[in-house]
């Protein structure tokens, strides 16, 4: 299932923690732990995260459930109903 476009994961994490382009990459603080200078990436192009610092990682999906507190389950469910309210 794929509710989101992998280059979208700058969109979501940038609405939770400023990102600032480098290269090929994105960098900002992670939500994850008290990050005082930038320690995560976000890879578009793969829609990857992942924070040198704590270690957190993976896709727009596992942001989303950490930030949340949520299963990855409960993630998708609110996404199906939030796209299903954007198409009606
Ligand atoms: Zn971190």
């Amino acid at each position: 299932m794929d509710l989101y476009p992998k280059h979208d994961i700058v969109e979501i994490i940038s609405s939770y923690t400023p990102l600032n382009k480098k290269g090929h990459y994105y960098w900002g603080c992670c939500p994850f732990h008290t990050d005082l200078k930038p320690s995560m990436s976000v890879n578009p192009t793969k829609g990857t995260f992942k924070c040198f610092a704590c270690g957190a990682n993976g896709d727009a999906i596992t942001f989303l459930s950490k930030i949340h507190k949520k299963s990855r389950k409960e993630i998708f469910e609110m996404l199906k109903i939030q796209k299903e309210l954007e198409e009606s």
